[in-house]
């Protein structure tokens, strides 16, 4: 008779401070050669000789930015690394390093922390970032999770949100709506399994949109991508918290408008089917589901050419004066203004 093995629940406190750190930590190994000095001393010591730094940081709260009960903690790990990357491709730059600190109750073994840095390692190696530091800390209750990425880029070719100009065209990478989708049907299948918990989800027709929830991927193809093609996009961010919300950012930052073209919305067919099953309007969902983490930019139209056809790019819309307002023009040809309905964290 074969036994069936519980898993191994090795206590944080067997290990130390320390010892954790060291645990879970070794094996991650520098690639870039601005990476001079990683974990191990009291300060990372970075050298992108004459190119400008990038800096920005994100912080995730169990209860609040994610839910253990159906994220497993592999995929929170490169995700959490992915929202930040995200933020250094949208000023057009490269991410090279990142540190993680960590804050966890003794509710979580060391496995659990161990899969956890298992997604950060992946997320490292496919994306070419160093991890270089963190702070490890204990919390009261759940688990608290802090990216910084760092990143570098020529000063000349770092993208701001304020560079928008009437005419521009607006443009956004891959396809939206996805990932708040997938995170309605994970929803769903909770509180399915909290009714009847020998109820096996079949998930077939929801993989792409769920991928988009639990394993996002930074566009970090995109910056090479423009420079090859001769772009310098004029103004760019990324779709964290909902397209509506995020090309109001870049409007008001920018002083300008915009109008958005209801039919040029680059949905994925998956997304077109979910909303019909979930009697939603693709549309809204496309506007207002965030953590797509796609690129959000604007383009001079002398640049259309360079981009028209790529199946990277839809041009969605284009800038106008700010007197003209940010507008969606629907399917019919009606304008309605647009307003941020993203995500928010300080709003409800
Ligand atoms: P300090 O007392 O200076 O804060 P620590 O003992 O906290 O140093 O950390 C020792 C080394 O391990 C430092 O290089 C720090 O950046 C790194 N480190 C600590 N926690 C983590 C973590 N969770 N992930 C990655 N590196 C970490
Ligand atoms: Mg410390």
């Amino acid at each position: 008779m074969i036994e069936e093995k519980a898993p191994t629940r090795t206590s944080l406190a067997e290990l130390g401070e320390f010892g954790l750190i060291k645990h879970l930590t070794e094996g991650f190994e520098l690639k870039n050669p601005s990476s001079r000095k990683g974990i191990g001393d009291d300060a990372a010591v970075i050298d992108f000789k004459g190119e400008k730094t990038l800096v920005s940081t994100d912080l995730l709260i169990e209860g609040v930015h994610f839910d253990l009960s159906y994220v497993p903690l592999k995929h929170l790990g490169y995700k959490a690394v992915m929202v930040n990357l995200s933020d250094i491709y949208a000023m057009n730059a490269s991410a090279s390093q990142i540190t993680v600190s960590i804050a966890v109750s003794n509710r979580f073994p060391l496995e659990a922390l161990e899969e956890l840095y298992a997604g950060i390692r992946l997320a490292c190696e496919i994306y070419n970032v160093d991890l270089v530091g963190g702070d490890t800390t204990s919390s009261t209750r759940g688990l608290i999770i802090s990216v910084t990425a760092i990143g570098h880029a020529p000063e000349k070719k770092i993208v701001y949100r304020n560079g928008a100009k009437p005419n521009d065209l607006i443009v956004v990478s891959g396809d939206i709506g996805g990932a708040y989708l997938g995170l309605q049907v994970l929803e769903r299948e909770k509180a399915v399994f909290e009714v009847n918990p020998n109820m096996q989800p079949d998930l077939a027709d929801y993989t792409y949109i769920i991928e988009r929830q639990l394993k996002p991927e930074a566009r970090k193809d995109v910056p090479p991508m423009l420079s090859e093609l001769g772009i310098k996009p004029t103004a760019m961010m990324d779709i964290s918290d909902g397209l509506s919300s995020d090309i109001l950012h870049i409007c008001t930052q920018s002083g300008v408008g915009c109008r958005i073209y209801e039919e040029k919305l680059p949905l994925d067919p998956q997304v077109i089917s979910t909303c019909e099953e979930f009697n939603l309007d693709s549309t809204t969902i496309a506007l207002n589901g965030g953590e797509d983490y796609e690129l959000l930019f604007t383009i001079a139209q002398k640049d259309y050419d360079k981009i028209k056809g790529n199946p990277h790019f839809s041009v969605i819309g284009y800038i106008t004066e700010k007197n003209e307002g940010e507008m969606l023009i629907t399917r019919s040809g009606e304008p309605f203004k647009i307003i941020a309905k993203g995500w928010n964290a300080l709003k409800e």
